[in-house]
């Protein structure tokens, strides 16, 4: 039996949630067109903001967590009627219930663990930087150019290691003046709001504001589009801080530009870039990651088939990279196919939610040997 919330309770709590916009929409359905979901199974946005007009909220339906937040429907809504914001309304609702359904439940331990440890994995605190041990890298101090945060998949996740080591060698060959704050370091606390814990947010949000007045940082560095995003936009709007966010995308290009950064080797191969959904259409990065990718000699560089402003979502982003995907169901999966057809060897991207999808999806595929998965920075790192 499913539980329908009394319908003036649940539309008042909804607009105190921040979904106001839902009443503007007219049904046209033009988001169910786009949504990457009707790639591999039924999923209606359009139903969800009908039944959310009527106050026909059923919390205990696994459709409230579908979304991945990839910013893909809001493009061709005609009424501009925020799904993601009525989402995520949505998903606070639930969880204020403390409905979780079936393959939502770890969402239930992923915040345990970052209510204890600052991190999703339940990894202690104090290992946070021990993926830099052996690269001597130095603890942030007042007065040093830039503070690299890399957050937690770079900390902990043994794939993901290797993409802050690349970045690590990278601003080594720069010369540039940076510290880590390791331990003091709490996850960004992007994901988790989208599933609807907005106190854990805020509680991991002042955390590292805090850390980061205490250590007098001015300008962050940041390997995920996600810590990009909410440092960039949320932190402001919530805090009224107003700290220097570049993506390392950004910056890496931007030393170039400097003649900081040299490129002095060739990198033979036929790649294509995957434009992460919150660094590319949330926060329009599109240039600069194939810029730098173009700056290579002998680097044959490809477009996928939905690309930029159209690209198609890994489907890590909201919550999602926390929610088991039945295999057949994964976006990841219809990406690599893209970027095989398109004959790529490497399927280059800088996000390590969609690093974390694609090489899932080679696995499961059995594409191993067919293609390779990179960021950016790995890419750069055999050339500078
Ligand atoms: S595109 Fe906008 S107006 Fe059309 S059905 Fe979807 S939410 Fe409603
Ligand atoms: S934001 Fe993306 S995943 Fe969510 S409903 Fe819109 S198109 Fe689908």
């Amino acid at each position: 039996m499913e539980t329908a919330a009394p319908f003036k309770e649940a539309i008042d709590e909804l607009r105190e949630n921040g979904a106001e916009a839902f009443k503007f929409c007219y049904q046209c359905g033009k988001c169910d067109t786009v949504c990457p979901w009707n790639r591999v199974r039924n999923f209606s946005m359009r139903k969800l903001i009908r039944e959310t007009t009527f106050g026909l909220i059923e919390i205990e339906r696994e459709e409230l967590w579908r979304c991945t937040t990839c910013g893909r429907c809001p493009q061709e809504c005609p009424r501009d009627v925020k799904q993601i914001d009525n989402i995520i309304a949505l998903r606070r609702f639930a969880a204020g219930y403390g409905v979780f359904p079936g393959p939502v439940k770890p969402i239930r331990t992923v915040s345990g663990n970052l209510t204890a440890d600052g991190n999703p994995f339940g990894e202690e605190r104090a290992k946070r930087a021990d993926w830099a041990k052996d690269l001597s890298v130095k603890t942030f101090e007042e007065g040093m150019e830039i503070l690299y945060f890399p957050g937690c998949y770079l900390s902990y996740d043994a794939r993901l290691k290797k993409v802050a080591a690349a970045t690590v060698k990278i601003l080594n060959k720069a010369g540039v003046n940076f510290g880590i704050l390791g331990a003091k370091e709490n996850c960004c606390g992007e994901s988790i709001r989208k599933t609807g814990n907005e106190s854990l947010f805020k509680r991991l949000a002042r955390e590292n504001i805090k850390t980061w007045i205490d250590h007098g940082v001015q300008k962050i560095l940041v390997s995920s589009p996600h810590c990009y995003h909410t440092f960039k936009n949320e932190y402001p709007k919530e805090f009224k801080v107003n700290f220097e966010v570049v993506h390392i995308s950004q910056y890496l290009y931007e030393l170039m530009n400097e003649g900081r950064l040299r490129i002095n080797k060739d990198y033979a191969k036929k790649v294509t870039y995957h434009d992460p959904c919150y660094l590319g259409r949330h926060n329009g990065i599109y240039d600069e990651p194939r810029a730098l990718l173009n700056k290579i000699p002998g680097l044959q560089l490809d477009e996928l088939p939905e690309s930029r402003e159209k690209s198609f979502c890994c489907g890590g982003g909201g919550g999602r990279i926390w929610i088991e995907t039945p295999k057949s169901e994964r976006f990841a999966n219809l990406r690599l196919e893209q970027a095989l057809a398109i004959g790529a060897e490497e399927l280059v991207t800088a996000c390590p939610y969609c690093i974390t999808n694609f090489e899932d999806s080679r696995v499961v595929l059995g594409h191993d040997d067919l293609i390779q998965v990179k960021d950016i920075t790995e890419v750069l790192q055999e050339v500078v």
